[in-house]
């Protein structure tokens, strides 16, 4: 048997994937989550972090940020063990357990699996101007990790979208300058984001797109154009920040051999798929009366966990008692 093995691996951190981990923590599963994103919580912080959801229970209205937040602090509960910007790629039988490789060439073995993967890896959609490519993770980045990397820095912000706005405005303070483009004159973020934005420092130029990057080893100027005009700005910059939203591919999932029916995976009652121990639940996943939402996710991986735990374990129950009778790990 192999040292590193866990009970059960989630693949994908959506809201689906948080919810499994912590009920396979409750039910005293060793648990590890895998998901190529730099940061948990799948559509709700990659899509739509600043639309509120009003189909909750408990929460009559919450920010998808904010239910991304205290997802992943519920998630967190029992320490499971967190591999991100991990794409897992091939699926491989070992003895009575599994190993997942991922695209970074990490084996991660587990007993069971629950695949979460909503409508597949996601992944920064990639701008191909000149000299982007070239300076990519140094002085072009998609999206923002840490903050104090962009401190004093002359900034270029590309995209209209929430995350776009969000950062400049969180970027501006530190910054020495923050320039934001956009391809259209009318920006998709939030009202309320965009009346601040446009009240902020931050130096607005729309429809303009960007033509190219360069600099000699570090990134020195930014050239910008009028999509209609084709006039070109020459920005002397230090870094770009693209945010142009995400693509999604179930693509190596898809090779597993697994029942699919289109782009979804096809379960039973007890939300196994046609391979032993493996399970899926949430927006992957497909069987009669399927819909595509949190709350009816969060309850199909309760019950993948479960049937999981008690294959497993024979002697345990597949229905785990109540949280409120247990006594919990503090927060
Ligand atoms: C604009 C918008 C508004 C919405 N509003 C609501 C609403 O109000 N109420 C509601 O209930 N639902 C809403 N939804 C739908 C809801 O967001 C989804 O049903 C939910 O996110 C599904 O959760 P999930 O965990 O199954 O998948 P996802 O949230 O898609 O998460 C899947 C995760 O798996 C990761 N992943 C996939 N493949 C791999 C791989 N091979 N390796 C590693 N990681 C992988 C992805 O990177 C992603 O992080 C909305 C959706 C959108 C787009």
């Amino acid at each position: 048997m192999h040292s590193d093995l866990y009970d059960i691996t989630i693949i994908g951190g959506g809201p689906v994937g948080l919810f499994g981990a912590f009920y396979a923590g409750l039910r005293g599963m060793r648990v590890k989550i895998i998901d190529s994103l730099p940061e948990l919580g799948g559509q709700l912080t990659a899509l739509y972090p600043e639309k509120y959801v009003y189909d909750m229970p408990g929460f009559p209205e919450v920010l998808a940020k904010d239910l991304a937040r205290e997802m992943i602090r519920q998630a967190m509960r029992f320490k499971p063990t967190v591999c991100l910007e991990e794409r897992a790629e091939t699926l491989t039988r070992t003895d009575d357990s599994w190993a997942i490789t991922t695209h970074t060439g990490q084996v991660h073995y587990t007993r069971t699996i629950v695949i979460c993967a909503g409508a597949g890896a996601f992944a920064p959609r990639k701008l191909n101007a000149e000299g982007v490519a070239a300076f990519e993770g140094n002085g072009v980045y998609y999206g923002v990790r840490e903050k104090s990397l962009f401190a004093g820095k002359r900034l270029l912000i590309v995209g209209g979208g929430d995350s776009a706005v969000d950062w400049a405005l969180n970027l501006y303070p530190i910054a020495q300058e923050v320039t934001l483009i956009h391809r259209r004159d009318e920006f998709r973020a939030h009202e309320q984001s965009v009346q601040e934005l446009r009240r902020s420092p931050v130096k607005i130029l729309t429809p303009y797109e960007l033509r190219r990057v360069c600099g000699d080893g570090t990134v020195e100027r930014a050239v910008v154009f009028h999509n209609k005009t084709q006039d070109e700005i020459e920005l002397p910059i230090d870094a770009v920040i693209l945010n142009l939203g995400f693509v999604a591919t179930l693509g190596p999932i898809k090779s597993w051999g697994l029942e699919l029916q289109g782009n979804q995976i096809v379960v039973d009652e007890y939300m196994r798929t046609n391979l032993p121990g493996v399970y899926a639940a949430g927006d992957v996943c497909t069987h009669p009366g399927k819909l595509k939402l949190i709350a009816t996710g969060v309850g199909e991986v309760c019950t993948a966990v479960n049937h999981a735990k008690s294959v497993i374990d024979p002697t345990a129950k597949m229905f785990p008692g109540h949280s409120s009778d247990m006594e919990l790990p503090a927060l």
